[in-house]
């Protein structure tokens, strides 16, 4: 470590600044996926803007391959690194509700599970994802796919405006109004344009949802897989749900003879009243033979943090995805093939619907491109044993395989492993040479760069 620019640091620095000879390294080091095992050479753990404008004068100045830590949740384990430096913003956690003009500023080291708790109280929420322990940081500027987006866009469409620190160390806001290229980028371009130290977000009405899963048995995947695609391409926006492949946990909510069963099923989550809802999914609900159908009412924020105590930190995560704009016959029924094999507990296929509110936005209108896809599809394999790595990416590795030539020839990023600068590409397609002229501007060095990274333009 270049002892002149540690000092510089400490001396403008209020966080904590984490090296691994700390007893507080092991821990501070370590990310939301098990399978990733980085040492970098220091944590900067910010507790302000200051500070990060520090962490980032100090990266550039001592040379040291810089990584960007949210709620470290990313697959790729793209939030710390080997050997660099680490911006952790974990302790940057203010929020504060405008109830009046329906905004809420975020603090960048806020989890989804902090924003819902502050918003609820106001009978409000943004647009967020499926569990409370992810990062508003990495899932923010990926895009944002969750619960809501049929009905009210990704999390990017509700985004008004973001505090950034830039590589040359500018503070700057970037909104419709200001920096207008640079709002553009971040919708959708990672962390690839600077720190983002706080975000501006539009809530939106949501208070109690109507949740709960339709559970059917593994040899009715081909009827109800095609029926739920058939439904949602045109289903009220009220109406939500992800299908899944899933093995039902051994919890209480659950009866005890489906412990363990490997099942389909779609798990809803209903902005319309209780009666609508039933009506809607009647069509759907009385196929087949289901084995459960467990769907009430909630609270939002309960709603979120449903799946937490499932999917703790310290898992083995290996991660494929696509985007979808329809799923013919023979692709269900390698759906059917390849669900129906689900190696462990936790692993899991989901379909996520895209469609409704977030294809209203046009697909050169942010950076995430996709506006026309029906499903982003997620295959993650999810163990707690490092022995059974292999069997989860094998698994992950060769249904991705089976279905990628059915799909729009592009992920999501938030749900990619780092799979290089193709698929990086594929994921932005004709906007990617917008978002490298861009980085060329703010970033021309490249010092973002753990990230799905986008090059400066030559
Ligand atoms: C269990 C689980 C559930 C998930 N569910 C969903 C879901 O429902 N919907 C969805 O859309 N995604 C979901 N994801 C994917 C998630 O969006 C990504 O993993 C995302 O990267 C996580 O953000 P983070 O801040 O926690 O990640 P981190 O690992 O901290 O960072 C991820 C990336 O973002 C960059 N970054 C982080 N913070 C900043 C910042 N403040 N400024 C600039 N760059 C930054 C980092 O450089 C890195 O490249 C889920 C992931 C997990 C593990």
């Amino acid at each position: 470590m270049p002892g002149q620019f540690i000092d510089q640091l400490k001396s403008s620095f209020r966080g904590e600044l984490i090296q691994p000879n700390d007893a507080a390294y092991e821990f501070a080091r370590k990310v939301y996926n098990g399978m990733i095992d980085k040492h970098p050479r220091l944590i900067a753990r910010c507790v302000d803007v200051a500070d990060v404008i520090a962490a980032v004068r100090f990266g550039v100045d001592s040379g040291m391959l810089t990584a960007i830590r949210g709620g470290g949740h990313n697959g790729g384990g793209l939030g710390t690194c080997d050997d660099g430096l680490v911006i952790d913003l974990s302790r940057m956690k203010g929020i504060r509700v405008n109830p009046a003009d329906k905004t809420v500023r975020v603090e960048a080291g806020c989890v989804w599970g902090d924003v819902d708790h502050a918003t609820h109280a106001f009978g409000m929420a943004t647009p967020c994802g499926f569990i409370s322990t992810t990062g508003v940081s990495g899932l923010t500027l990926g895009g944002g796919i969750g619960y809501l987006t049929r009905k009210y866009g990704l999390t990017i469409d509700n985004l008004l405006s973001v505090d950034m620190v830039l590589a040359d160390g500018r503070f700057v806001i970037a909104s419709n109004k200001e920096n207008a290229d640079l709002f553009w980028a971040v919708r959708g371009g990672g962390g690839n344009f600077g720190v983002v130290t706080s975000f501006e977000f539009r809530l939106q009405p949501v208070n109690m949802v109507q949740f709960g899963p339709t559970f059917w048995p593994l040899e009715e995947s081909t009827t109800i897989l095609s029926a739920y695609r058939d439904f949602i391409k045109t289903a009220p926006e009220d109406v939500s749900g992800f299908f899944a492949f899933l093995v039902i946990p051994p919890a209480p909510m659950f009866p005890e003879h489906l412990h363990l069963k490997k099942v389909c099923g779609i798990v809803w989550c209903c902005t319309a009243s209780a009666e609508q809802t039933e009506e809607a999914l009647k069509p759907i609900r009385s196929l087949g033979h289901p084995l459960l159908h467990q769907v009430g009412p909630a609270p939002f924020p309960v709603v979120q943090s449903l799946f937490d105590g499932l999917f703790v930190p310290g898992l083995q995560w290996y991660w494929r995805a696509d985007n979808f704009t329809d799923l013919n016959e023979e692709a269900i029924a390698q759906h059917a093939k390849h669900g129906s094999a689900i190696p462990t507990m936790l692993s899991t296929m989901h379909l996520y619907p895209v469609n409704g509110a977030a294809q209203r936005v046009g697909k050169n209108d942010t950076a995430y491109s996709f506006r026309e896809a029906l499903f982003a599809e997620v295959i993650v394999g999810v163990d707690p044993d490092p022995a059974n790595a292999d069997k989860i990416t094998k698994w992950c590795k060769d249904y991705w395989e089976a279905l990628h030539p059915f799909s729009a020839g592009g992920a999501y990023l938030n749900f990619m492993m780092e799979e290089g600068q193709e698929r990086v590409q594929a994921a932005y397609r004709d906007n990617y040479q917008r978002l490298s002229a861009i980085k060329k501007k703010y970033d021309p060095g490249n010092f973002f760069c753990v990230n799905q990274n986008i090059r400066p333009a030559e």
